[in-house]
């Protein structure tokens, strides 16, 4: 029996699907979430959370939230999270960008605004990270007219 999954972040339900097992980045490192699992509320760190199911594996980005666990369903309540073939890769260059040239610039380091800075730089260098490491070309998103279909 699987379990069930779902992705919840501030704006949107990101992914809701079976899993035979979640991963997700605990506090303490990665976190192996199974079907019949004891019941649990965690907080979440920034990193990439991993959907597996029937030799199928979906990756996210998770910029850090609430995992709650009961034995037939996995919720995770994120700050943001997106798969990472709907990240926009422009916009994650920007932010990090900008948040580089701010943190360059030299500003206090006792202040919201670099507080602020840093954890906009970690979260779209992870985005782009994810993208590098994880994202799969998918049928159609290339035009090769030399090839036949296969899906
Ligand atoms: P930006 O400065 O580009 O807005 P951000 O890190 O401040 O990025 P967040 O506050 O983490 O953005 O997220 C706000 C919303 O935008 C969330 O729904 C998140 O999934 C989405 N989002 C942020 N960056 C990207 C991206 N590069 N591609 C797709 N969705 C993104």
């Amino acid at each position: 029996m699987p379990i069930r999954c779902e992705i919840v972040s501030q704006d949107r339900l990101v992914y809701e699907g079976e899993a035979d097992i979640v991963l997700v980045p605990g506090v303490r490192g990665e976190m192996g979430i199974l079907p019949n699992h004891a019941p649990l509320l965690s907080t979440l760190s920034l990193g990439i959370l991993k959907v597996r199911y029937q030799n199928e594996e979906r990756v996210f980005t998770v910029t850090g939230g609430v995992i709650e666990v009961q034995p037939d369903l996995v919720t995770i309540l994120a700050d943001a999270a997106e798969s990472v073939e709907e990240i926009n890769v422009m916009r994650a260059e920007e932010a990090r960008k900008r948040a580089e040239e701010y943190l360059k610039a030299g500003p206090p380091k006792e202040s919201d605004a670099y507080t602020a800075m840093e954890a906009a730089l970690r979260r779209s260098t992870l985005r782009l990270e994810a993208v590098k490491r994880y994202r799969t070309k998918r049928p159609g998103a290339m035009v090769d007219t030399s090839s036949k279909e296969t899906d």
